[in-house]
């Protein structure tokens, strides 16, 4: 099932290029905080199911070009994320790694902010600055349950679906701005999320996918989930090593190489197997912010 947010936060499951409207199945209690309706439908998945296969065929279906399609976990309680994270292709340096030591298992995850986060209808927005700014592309992993020392041999159980998620980031500038990676990371829009969630059940391996970024027509980053290094069960024990995990999260699997520079009046686009495909604007942030980067 492919799941959206639209409009109000409303929500909705894809069917062909249309919307069904499914916003009934989740407790009117939530219509003074719409935007965690995701959350509760993820979280209460196994009993609700039902009534969202009961609103597929009786739900209001709006064609998709009539709505605005929000990031599908609009308020997700944590974005973890992994660095680098693929070995390069076979054929440029065979199986070594892409940078040695500096993977997930060696490094630790670290975290953007969730505030980050926007969806298909917006735009990376850039502050006024000369600096550069790079793409990411990454598999974006939804968790779907509470855990905590959840062993790798587990973790499947713990994801609820997927998306296609950009990693945007400020470049540091050594010896003049070597600011923390979150907070890089972090700037408003800097991780697109979408355009829909896919539930895990349409993606039966998601350790073989083919994961591409173009910038413009220029395609920047093609890699294959198979050649993560550090792979979606290890990164779920070691988070929820770290703290517990909760259903909405979002793991940002990390990306492969091929990360280059986005300027103003760019469109990326990111393409996952099975997972969706999403364009974003590159724009300059209306408002100069007070602070310069
Ligand atoms: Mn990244």
């Amino acid at each position: 099932m492919k799941l959206v947010s639209f409009n109000d936060y409303q929500v909705g499951t894809i069917d062909g290029d249309h919307i069904v409207n499914i916003t009934e199945a989740i407790p009117s209690g939530l219509d003074s905080m719409p935007q965690f309706r995701m959350n509760w439908l993820i979280e209460h998945w196994a009993t609700a199911q039902a009534k969202v296969k009961d609103l597929q065929s009786s739900g209001t279906r709006i064609n998709l070009s009539a709505v605005k399609l929000l990031t599908p976990v609009p308020k997700p309680p944590h974005v973890f994320a992994a660095p680098a994270n693929y070995r390069k292709h076979i054929g440029e340096l065979g199986s070594r790694s892409v940078s040695k030591g500096r993977s997930a298992r060696e490094q630790g995850f670290f975290l953007k902010a969730p505030g980050s986060v926007t969806g298909p209808a917006d735009a990376i927005e850039l502050p006024h600055s000369g600096r550069r700014f790079d793409h990411e592309s990454e598999l974006a992993v939804i968790i779907g349950k509470h855990g905590r020392n959840i062993p790798r041999a587990e973790a499947f159980d713990y994801v609820f679906g997927y998306s296609c998620l950009i990693d945007a980031t400020m470049r540091i500038e050594p010896g003049v701005a070597e600011e923390e990676r979150s907070m890089r990371k972090s700037f408003l829009g800097f991780t697109p999320v979408g355009p829909y969630l896919v539930t895990k059940d349409e993606v039966p391996n998601p350790q073989e996918l083919d994961n591409r970024l173009w910038v413009n027509d220029d395609l920047r980053q093609s890699a294959n989930t198979r050649d993560m290094i550090v792979g979606i069960a290890e990164l779920i024990e070691l988070i929820s090593s770290v703290l517990p995990i909760q259903p909405g999260d979002i793991i940002a699997s990390g990306t492969p190489e091929g990360v280059g520079p986005i300027t103003v009046g760019d469109t990326v686009k990111i393409s996952i197997d099975g997972v969706g495909e999403m364009e974003i604007a590159v724009r300059r942030v209306p408002a100069a912010s007070p602070w310069k980067f």
